[in-house]
C-alpha cells in the first residue's frame, strides 16, 4: 500500500475535524501507536496483519470492550484469521522458558526489528503481537490435523460440491475471537451482555448473525496470567472454537473427540498443561492426573479405562468419570498419530451432516460415528480399544 499524498491526508483531517464526534475521539484512544510495528500498515501487511486499534469485536467494537478502563490499559490487533483484545499488562518470562521464548522473539523480530531480541519481561503490545502470532500458527496445525486449508472453505456455500460450511473461517463467515480481560467482573460485564449468563470462567460463543466464534477470558487466576499458561488455555479454546467452526456451527460436536482434541492441542505445547473450566471438570470426575501419557499407558497395560461404547455417546463434560479425560486424549492423540489421514476424515464426517433437504442436522450422532468408524476403518467400538491400547504397549 502506497502512502497517501500530503494533500489527501489534509484533507481527510479536515473532513474529519468538521464530521467530529465521539467515535473518533473513542477511537483515539485506542489507538495507542504500538512501538513494535508502528502501526506501520506495510510492516503490518507483511506479517499477515490487518491493524491494531478500533475494530469489530462481539455484535458492538473495541470501544465496547475497553468500555471504562484506564486509556492505554487495552491492546487490540487483527490477523488474518483473529481479532484478539488484550487487556492484560506486562508478564515476567517463565526462566525455564527464556530459550523459547529467545527463539520465538527471534522469528517475530525478523517481522518487526524493534522486536528486543531477548527479554525477561513482555510488555503489553508484545505479549499481544507474539500471543496472536502464536494462535495463527496454532490455527494452522489445527487445519493440517483436520485436513483442511483456507481455499476449502468458499465465501459463501456453493450450490454443488462438498459441503463446507458458509464462510471461509473453517466455515462460518467471520474472524475467530478473544477478548481478555484482566478480572473476572470485566469478563462478566462483557459476556453477560450477549450470552445473558453469569460465568466465573471462560465463555465461548457463536455470534450468529455475524456468524463467528467468540471466546471471553477471564485471565484473573495466577495460572493464566504467565506467559504458558495463557498460550496453552487459548489453544485448547482455539481448538473447541475451531471443532465448532468447522462447516459451521449446526450443532455440537461428540464430547469424546471435542474435548480430545482440545487436551491434544493444549498438550502440545506443554504436556502437564490442562484446561478444566467451568461447566468442564464436573461433579462426577476427579481432577485429572499431571502426567496424561504415562496414564493412558498404564491404562493399555491393564486393559482398563472407560470403553469407547460409552464415551462415544456422552453429551457433555459434566458426565465425565474417572480415567474419561486420559482416554479421550488417548484416543485422539492416537487416531492423529497413527491414522492422520482416517482421523481427518473422521472428523469431517461428524461435522457438517446433513439431512435428506440438505441442511446440517446432529441427529442420531452415536450412530454417525458408529458408521464412519466402520467405513474408515473397519472398526466397531470394541476394536478401537483393542487398537488405541495395542498402540499404547510399544511406545
Ligand atoms: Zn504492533
Amino acid at each position: 500500500m502506497r502512502p497517501a499524498p500530503g494533500w489527501l491526508a489534509l484533507f481527510v483531517c479536515l473532513l474529519a475535524a468538521l464530521c467530529a464526534s465521539p467515535a473518533p475521539l473513542q477511537e483515539a484512544a485506542l489507538s495507542e501507536p504500538c512501538p513494535y510495528c508502528e502501526d506501520d500498515p506495510r510492516l503490518l501487511e507483511a506479517a499477515g496483519l490487518v491493524r491494531h486499534g478500533a475494530m469489530p469485536f462481539g455484535a458492538r467494537d473495541a470501544a465496547a470492550v475497553a468500555a471504562g478502563a484506564p486509556r492505554g490499559s487495552w491492546w487490540f490487533l487483527e490477523s488474518a484469521h483473529f481479532r484478539v483484545a488484550f487487556g492484560l499488562g506486562a508478564c515476567a518470562v517463565e526462566a525455564a522458558r527464556m530459550d523459547e521464548v529467545e527463539r520465538e522473539l527471534t522469528e517475530l523480530r525478523k517481522l518487526f526489528p524493534r522486536v528486543p531480541k531477548r527479554a525477561r519481561r513482555l510488555d503489553a503490545p508484545l505479549r499481544l503481537h507474539l500471543l496472536v502470532w502464536r494462535l495463527e500458527q496454532r490455527y494452522a496445525r489445527i487445519q493440517q490435523a483436520f485436513g483442511v486449508r483456507d481455499a476449502d472453505f468458499p465465501e459463501s456455500r456453493p450450490l454443488s460440491g462438498p459441503f463446507m460450511g458458509d464462510g471461509r473461517f473453517m466455515g462460518e463467515k467471520d474472524k475467530f475471537e478473544f477478548a481478555i480481560f484482566p478480572t473476572v467482573a470485566a469478563h462478566q460485564a462483557w459476556s453477560r451482555e450477549f450470552s445473558g449468563a453469569t460465568v466465573t470462567d471462560t465463555l465461548r460463543w457463536h455470534f450468529s448473525p455475524q456468524h463467528k466464534l467468540h471466546a471471553s477470558v477471564p485471565a484473573a487466576d495466577a495460572d493464566l496470567r504467565t506467559d504458558l499458561g495463557l498460550q496453552t488455555h487459548l489453544t485448547h479454546n482455539l481448538a473447541h472454537m475451531m471443532l465448532c467452526a468447522y462447516k459451521h456451527f449446526s450443532y455440537d460436536p461428540p464430547v469424546w473427540l471435542d474435548e480430545g482434541l482440545a487436551l491434544v492441542f493444549e498438550k502440545e505445547l506443554h504436556p502437564e498443561a490442562i484446561t478444566l473450566e467451568g461447566q468442564e471438570g464436573g461433579i462426577k470426575s476427579e481432577r485429572p492426573p499431571p502426567k496424561f501419557a504415562a496414564r493412558a499407558r498404564v491404562l493399555a497395560e491393564r486393559d482398563e479405562g472407560p470403553r469407547f461404547a460409552r464415551l462415544l455417546g456422552l453429551r457433555e463434560v459434566a458426565d465425565f468419570e474417572g480415567d474419561d479425560y486420559v482416554v479421550c486424549w488417548a484416543l485422539v492423540t492416537f487416531l492423529l498419530q497413527a491414522h492422520p489421514e482416517k482421523a481427518a476424515a473422521f472428523i469431517g464426517g461428524i461435522k457438517g451432516q446433513l439431512d435428506e433437504r440438505g441442511v446440517p442436522s446432529g441427529r442420531d450422532l452415536p450412530g454417525l460415528q458408529r458408521k464412519l468408524m466402520q467405513q474408515l476403518w473397519g472398526w466397531n467400538p470394541a476394536q478401537l480399544d483393542a487398537a488405541w491400547r495395542a498402540w499404547y504397549r510399544t511406545r
